[in-house]
């Protein structure tokens, strides 16, 4: 069991790019951890110095209240599991799960033991005998899996582990191994998690909390509720939820008692708690944000939250639609139940069609800053 502290984590690789600027992040300890962000965000790099792989530039990195900078993998108390699962070709996979605690010189029945109790906890008892090249991707994975728990390590560290494998088995993957966080922490051995991804989809359904990762620098560490309901920031907003959250510039309008924001050539009432969030912090340019969710196809009647629109397209999920649709020069999208959508589907672009936006439910961003100045 360990807390994982990064303080003023910087790193520069040796051609003087500075891909770290910085960080500072408490992983508690038995958390699970994501770590998201786009391609390049430095996701990789930071999990790489946690784990010793990658010289740590400045900063200090502890693991349970342990400096850990200087020292070598093998002595952090980790076990990481990577994309490729990297298993011993030649090695049935119960000498895979075997292979470090030999050379380690631990005794064969304690040995013996970690394999077997691996090898329950992740279902794979069956496979013991088999060589990798008999496995299926999900199943290497989860012998990958097995290999960091027979290690019995303090921290979890995963990159990416589940990028190889297809939409379906990415899904169960991602059950199996929160439900193992889980299992350990019922088993009496709680284990700290960090794990690495690009996938908002993964970090959203698997992560205690989530650390937001951009250009070498965190955007917000928070819950998934807490990202996806309060985003600091343009950044996280547009980052988490699919499809995404609409982010589109507008203009505050004082009118005699309250204030309305101009989209395109529109105007919509802006609820009084937020309106008083906006003028007090005196930003010059703004932008809404709004999730899909939150614009609902308006009937008929009048209403002072409504935008009026062309059809752009839809798209049919099955039991939503994702429809897409023009304000002047803005393309906004909304989820519409299937139910409500019939008059939609099958229609030509260009269609005249009527939103409500629920305001109350809305975002309001610095433009220039990109802060959220609504919450
Ligand atoms: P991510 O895992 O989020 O995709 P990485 O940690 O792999 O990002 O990379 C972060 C940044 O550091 C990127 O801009 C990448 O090009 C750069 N980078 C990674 N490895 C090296 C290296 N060995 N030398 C120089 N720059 C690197």
């Amino acid at each position: 069991m360990a807390e994982v502290i990064f303080n003023k984590l910087e790193k520069v690789y040796s051609n003087g790019f500075k891909a770290v600027h910085g960080i500072d992040l408490t992983i508690r300890d038995g958390e699970f951890l994501v770590i998201v962000g786009p391609s390049g965000c430095a996701k990789s790099t930071s999990l790489r110095m946690l784990a010793g792989l990658e010289s740590v530039s400045g900063g200090e990195i502890r693991i349970g209240n342990k400096v850990v900078n200087n020292l070598q993998p093998k002595d952090r108390g980790i076990a990481m599991v990577f994309q490729n699962y990297a298993l011993y070709p030649h090695m049935t996979v119960k000498e895979n799960l075997a292979f470090g605690l030999k050379l380690a010189r631990l005794p064969k029945d304690e040995i013996e033991q970690r394999v077997q109790d691996a090898a329950r906890i992740l279902e794979i008892g069956e496979l013991l005998d088999r060589l990798p090249r008999q496995l299926s991707g999900g199943q290497a994975q989860r012998v990958a899996v097995g290999r960091a728990i027979v290690k019995k390590p303090e921290v979890f560290l995963f990159d990416e582990p589940l990028s190889n494998l297809d939409a379906k088995l990415r899904a169960s993957m991602r059950v199996r191994i929160s439900d193992l966080h889980k299992l350990l922490k019922r088993e009496g051995r709680p284990a700290t998690a960090v794990y690495v991804t690009h996938d908002q989809t993964e970090a959203m359904t698997m992560g205690d909390r989530i650390c937001v990762m951009k250009l070498g620098h965190i955007m917000q560490v928070d819950t998934p509720e807490n990202l996806y309901h309060y985003p600091r920031n343009m950044f996280v907003a547009g980052f988490i939820g699919a499809p995404e959250m609409n982010l589109k510039p507008v203009t505050l309008v004082r009118q005699a008692d309250d204030c309305a924001l101009r989209l395109g050539d529109q105007l919509l009432a802006l609820p009084a708690d937020k309106a008083d969030k906006v003028l007090r912090h005196g930003a010059e340019r703004l932008h809404l944000g709004i999730r899909p969710e939150f614009i609902r196809l308006h009937q008929d009647g009048p209403a002072d939250n409504c935008l009026e629109g062309e059809l752009v397209r839809t798209e049919n999920m099955g039991h939503e639609l994702f429809v897409y649709f023009r304000v002047a020069e803005l393309e906004l999208t909304a989820r519409v139940p299937s139910e409500q959508a019939a008059r939609l589907l099958g229609n030509e672009p260009g269609l005249k069609v009527r939103f409500a936006l629920e305001m109350d439910k809305a975002h309001l961003f610095d433009s220039a800053s990109e802060q959220n100045i609504s919450l």
